[in-house]
């Protein structure tokens, strides 16, 4: 059953990155809505890959630039929901500890292949120029 429920969970999650981006992206949030029930009722941890990808505390399905702003700033990454507000921020650097309770280990790419369909910033957010760039003469 929780394989299952698993499987219902992953299938719930590409509906709402197929849906994200075209006219309805409600129905994203309610894929979202229906997939944490699930986990819920379940007893099944939603992934850490898809738990990157909605706001907890009200569900949005998150659209880097639409339904969430990502900022780095100290070392951690802040994540602002434009659609409730509610800031989560996670550390940005190496070897997290993770255990329960704890920091969440941060460090995996997003959903690789998928991450094609939303619109993901494959590099951090500019915030500062970058000087590090050789410049050419
Ligand atoms: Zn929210």
């Amino acid at each position: 059953m929780v394989r299952i429920a698993q499987e219902r969970v992953t299938d719930l999650f590409g509906l709402a990155q197929r849906a994200a981006p075209g006219d309805h992206p409600e129905l994203a949030d309610r894929y979202v809505r229906l997939a944490r029930r699930i986990g819920m009722r379940y007893n099944v941890r939603l992934l850490p890959e898809f738990r990157e990808l909605y706001c907890r505390s009200c569900s949005t399905f998150w659209v880097e630039g639409r339904t969430v702003r990502t900022r780095l700033r100290d070392g951690h990454r802040v994540r602002t929901c434009l659609n409730c507000g509610r800031v989560r921020r996670t550390r940005v650097g190496r070897s997290v500890p993770k255990g329960p309770g704890g920091i969440e280990a941060d460090l995996r790419p997003l959903l690789r292949d998928e991450g094609a369909l939303i619109d993901f910033p494959s590099e951090p957010p500019r915030e500062e120029p970058s000087d590090e760039e050789t410049e050419e003469p």
